[in-house]
C-alpha cells in the first residue's frame, strides 16, 4: 500500500473498510448496501487503485456502520475477492473475507416472469442454489432458471433507479 492510500483506508474511526473489490465495482457494493449517500452517513469510494492481488482494485470504507453477515454474503456475490475490515479506534481490529453461501435467499429476484416467487402476494422468499462461485451461476430452487453475474448487476442498477 502507498502511503497515501494507507491514509485513505485508515483514517476511519469506527465503521467498516471493504477492500479488494473488483475495479469499477465500488458503486455496485454500496447498492447491494442500500447506501445512497442520504443517510449522512461519511462514505469514501476508492476507485481503480493498484493493487498487487488484483491489477486495481476498489475500496469503499463506510464511517460509523457495521455490516450484518448478510450483507456481507451480499457483497460477496459481485466481489468475491472483498476483505471486511472492521475498525475501532482508527485501528483494524478484524478482518474477514467474504463468502457467498450454498443457498442465497431473499436478495436477489428470479428473471423468469412466470416463478411462482414472482406472484403477487405470494409470501415465498427467492431462494438460489449456488452452482458456480467464479464465473457466478445461481439456480432458483422453484423454477430452476439460471442466473448469473449479469444479472445480478443489472438488478442492482434497477433497484437503485426505483430508490430515486
Ligand atoms: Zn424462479
Amino acid at each position: 500500500m502507498t502511503p497515501s492510500e494507507g491514509l485513505l483506508v485508515r483514517r476511519i474511526r469506527e465503521g467498516t473498510v471493504i477492500d479488494h473489490i473488483p475495479a469499477g465495482r465500488a458503486l455496485a457494493v454500496l447498492r447491494i448496501l442500500g447506501i445512497t449517500g442520504r443517510e449522512g452517513l461519511r462514505v469514501a469510494v476508492v476507485m481503480n487503485v493498484e493493487s498487487r492481488r488484483l491489477g486495481r482494485k476498489d475500496i469503499v470504507k463506510v464511517e460509523g456502520r457495521h455490516l450484518s453477515s448478510e450483507e456481507v454474503n451480499r457483497i460477496a456475490l459481485i466481489a468475491p475477492s472483498a476483505t471486511i475490515n472492521i475498525v475501532k479506534d482508527y485501528r483494524v481490529i478484524e478482518k474477514k473475507r467474504v463468502e457467498l453461501p450454498e443457498l442465497i435467499e431473499g436478495i436477489i429476484t428470479c428473471t423468469n416472469p412466470t416463478c411462482i416467487t414472482r406472484k403477487p402476494g405470494e409470501p415465498l422468499k427467492p431462494r438460489f442454489k449456488l452452482l458456480s462461485r467464479r464465473p457466478l451461476r445461481l439456480q432458483c430452487t422453484y423454477c430452476g432458471t439460471i442466473i448469473d453475474e449479469e444479472d445480478v448487476l443489472e438488478q442492482l442498477e434497477e433497484a437503485s433507479e426505483e430508490r430515486r
